[in-house]
């Protein structure tokens, strides 16, 4: 339920509803907007008070909420949220491009892929260093020793680091190198792991889970809001369905869909959502004519001998000709995009 506050209520009122909401035993979450303030009542009797609320001072309205989930909502929230981690931004007309390797595979392949993609335009830097992989017989990452091969990346090209965690046992670490902290796909509903994340204070890029609902991967962000950090970037990185032509299948409408209902910002991940190197440019641009605030994208210096995932991974060249295309949509769209929004 959402207590909305009468433009004009004065701090004393807005203070005094806090107080209320929490009296009746649940979380209060004030939103302080540029026009107006919101309330947000957060607990498992949310709808039960509505009536009393609504009779104190300065309150507008009380608003039930239907949606299952309220933090991330655009009721709770009506401005875009705008998420900044150095050099990357996303967010209201600011498309960020996070472009890198799947995996930290040595020093040479990722800072000469770090230089690469900056030339092009991209404003940060992926890898993973812990890597999820579906068998346990696949390589699994250089876990700490590719987190400093990350920093040297950084280093060398000022680009934020996007680095994916698997397990909270690994959050410090992690966040001690990482700029944005990247829950991947398989881990969306590992809701430990989302509180811990959310209590780390640094930027998260989540992303959807194969199996998972658009209310799923709102319900997943709702956790981390929860746990008190507001910036949280949406991933749609594709959805497992029966067609086999394609790794995942790439749901678009998921993007627009997203901005009708929620504040926070959509990354579109082509490179997992297609499975195919061709495919990649073609959904990149596509993306950003949906309204992606920003993409995530597999660069690789020579995909073929890539540790994982090169048969969805860009080298250089097609990097630099997927930035070409994208900036022409953004442009199209007034969109700043990549390093050009600095
Ligand atoms: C990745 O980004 O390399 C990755 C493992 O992605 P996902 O979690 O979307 O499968
Ligand atoms: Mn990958």
């Amino acid at each position: 339920m959402i207590v909305v506050m009468k433009q004009g209520a004065t701090a004393a009122q807005i203070e005094h509803m806090i107080q209320r909401v929490e009296a009746l035993g649940l979380k209060a979450h004030p939103i302080y907007g540029t026009e107006q303030t919101v309330i947000a009542a957060i607990g498992e009797k949310r709808d039960e008070h509505r009536q009393s609320l609504e009779s104190g001072a300065g309150v507008s309205e009380v608003v039930p909420i239907l949606a299952p989930y309220k933090v991330a909502s655009l009721e709770v929230k009506p401005e875009p949220t705008v998420v900044s981690a150095g050099s990357l931004v996303v967010g209201n007309s600011h498309v960020g491009m996070i472009a890198g390797p799947c995996s930290v595979e040595s020093e040479e392949q990722t800072v000469s892929t770090a230089k690469s993609v900056k030339a092009s335009g991209a404003t940060a830097i992926r890898g993973g260093a812990f890597k999820p992989r579906t068998s346990p017989y696949s390589f699994q990452g250089l876990k700490e020793d590719g987190l400093k091969i990350l920093a040297t990346a950084k280093k060398e090209t000022g680009l934020a680091i996007v680095t994916e965690v698997i397990s909270e046992n690994d959050v410090k670490l992690v966040a001690k190198y990482a700029d944005v902290l990247q829950i991947g796909a398989r881990n969306m509903q590992n809701y430990r792991l989302l509180e811990e994340v959310g209590g780390e204070g640094l930027p998260v890029l989540l992303k959807r889970g194969p199996a998972a609902s658009i209310d799923e991967l709102l319900l997943a962000a709702e956790y981390i809001l929860n746990a008190g950090n507001p910036n949280v970037m949406l991933c749609d990185r594709g959805i497992r369905t029966f067609e086999t032509h394609t790794r995942f299948s790439l749901t678009l409408a998921s993007v627009p869909y997203l901005h009708e209902r929620s504040h926070l910002p959509v990354i579109v991940d082509p490179s997992h959502g297609t499975g195919h190197t061709s495919l990649v440019p073609r959904m990149a641009a596509a993306a950003i004519a949906a309204g992606a605030d920003g993409l995530v994208i597999e660069v690789h210096p020579d995909p073929e001998t890539a540790m994982s995932d090169g048969y969805q991974s860009l080298n250089f060249q097609q990097f630099e000709e997927t930035m070409i295309l994208c900036r022409k949509v953004a442009n199209a769209l007034d969109l700043k995009i990549g390093a050009t929004s600095n």
